[in-house]
């Protein structure tokens, strides 16, 4: 798609001032893309004029590692991601800036998992990685926005527990953990670097694999209740999962000459905690001479399993079929998908101006995706209203971009 500038000019009319539509990647930033920045530069290679007034060049240049100032506007993979699902969730979310107060469970768990792994890597070449693990991962239970019960807890125990024998002895050089990176977003007809957009995003590691020749690798981290046998749809779908070429841009803006991504998933176990049975639902034999008292028919309970119980529970199951549970799989990303990918972002972002200059942010019907229902849903059908109480208003849209006090 052409370099247009009258789409960006019309974008700045319209937005400026307009939360998440402003520079600084947050809503309500303080950066303007109106004005002389954005309508007069003539949009090779991102040079100075694509910067906003009032931005603060120095601090962006170092940040970005020396780089030509960036637009402040930032393109996540999970912004994308938004934007595929349903431009009108990418509006309220990225453009207007609302979330949900409390996140998913689902997410919860996930997040904590993720903490540990990353405290892991970042011990993975001197130190202690179990400790640093649960160390993390207690300090981050203990908070009190998580809301897990303490089975959820349980179960991320024995899933970074596993993980930590299942991956300890493959020789790895950790190069990077939680890297954040900024790049240009280029048109791929033009040439010419994007003055409204950048690309950014966090890897959740960059390393060097030995068992592999020595290549290097971004590493993404997941955890999944799918099917992770090789050939599953799991793996199929990542031949053009985006966020995997996303990073590969990512991991090179870096400076890292990387050979594909390595996505290191966790299985969850889907065994729930045995609870007591019902008092009305209990059924007990009868005394007999051999068995004078009466007991617990099988498979019934007088007593909740214990969270350690269940932890030693799930511990069992992992360690009894550890290929199930964790997976590591090469995806490799060949010169010809990483151009195609970069037509791809080039278009989302295109269609994004687009909608911002009409002013129509198309409602997709992806409402019950991911087994959730959406949660904009009752939004979109006038039940409720974004000034709801569930709702808030963010000042900063990318939060997963913060830098932890490790990295910086
Ligand atoms: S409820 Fe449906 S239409 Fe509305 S934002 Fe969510 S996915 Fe889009």
């Amino acid at each position: 798609m052409d370099d247009d500038t009258e789409a960006e000019l019309a974008e700045a009319q319209s937005w400026a001032g307009h939360p998440g539509g402003s520079g600084g990647g947050s809503a309500g930033g303080e950066c303007s893309v109106g004005g002389v920045g954005v309508g007069v530069d003539d949009g090779a290679g991102g040079g100075a004029g694509g910067g906003c007034a009032g931005d603060d060049g120095a601090a962006v240049s170092t940040a970005r590692g020396g780089l030509p100032m960036l637009p402040t506007e930032l393109l996540t993979n999970s912004r994308l991601s938004a934007y595929r699902r349903c431009p009108a969730l990418h509006a309220m979310r990225y453009e207007q800036g609302y979330r949900p107060r409390a996140s998913a469970p689902a997410l919860r768990f996930g997040s904590l998992v993720h903490l540990g792994l990353e405290a892991w890597w970042l011990a993975k070449n001197e130190g202690d990685p179990l400790t640093a693990m649960f160390a993390r991962l207690d300090a981050a239970a203990r908070e009190p926005d998580v809301q897990l019960d303490p089975y959820e807890i349980a179960r991320a125990h024995a899933m970074l527990l596993g993980y930590h024998e299942r991956w300890i002895d493959v020789p790895v050089e950790v190069l990077a953990v939680e890297r954040r990176f900024e790049a240009q977003l280029v048109n791929p007809e033009t040439g010419r670097a994007s003055r409204t957009f950048a690309l950014a995003g966090k890897v959740d590691a960059i390393a060097r694999f030995h068992d592999h020749g020595g290549r290097v690798y971004v590493v993404e981290h997941k955890t999944s209740r799918e099917d992770l046998a090789p050939g599953s749809p799991y793996w199929r779908r990542l031949r053009i999962d985006s966020q995997v070429s996303h990073y590969h841009r990512g991991a090179q803006s870096l400076g890292y000459d990387v050979a594909g991504c390595i996505y290191d998933v966790l299985g969850k176990p889907s065994s729930a905690p045995r609870l007591a049975t019902p008092v009305e639902s209990r059924k007990y034999t009868k005394p007999s001479k051999a068995e004078p008292e009466p007991r617990l028919y099988a498979g019934q309970r007088d007593t909740d399993e214990t969270p350690g119980e269940y932890q030693d529970r799930i511990l069992e199951s992992l360690a009894a079929d550890p290929a199930r549970y964790y997976q590591r799989v090469e995806v490799v990303r060949l010169d010809a998908d990483i151009a195609r990918h970069d037509q791809d972002v080039w278009a989302w972002a295109s269609a994004i101006r687009d909608a911002r200059r009409t002013g129509v942010h198309q409602r997709s019907g992806a409402c019950f995706t991911y087994g959730r229902e959406c949660e904009f849903y009752e939004v979109c059908t006038g039940v409720g209203t974004l000034d709801d109480a569930r709702f808030e208003r963010v000042e900063n849209i990318h939060p997963e971009l913060v830098e932890s006090e490790e990295h910086q």
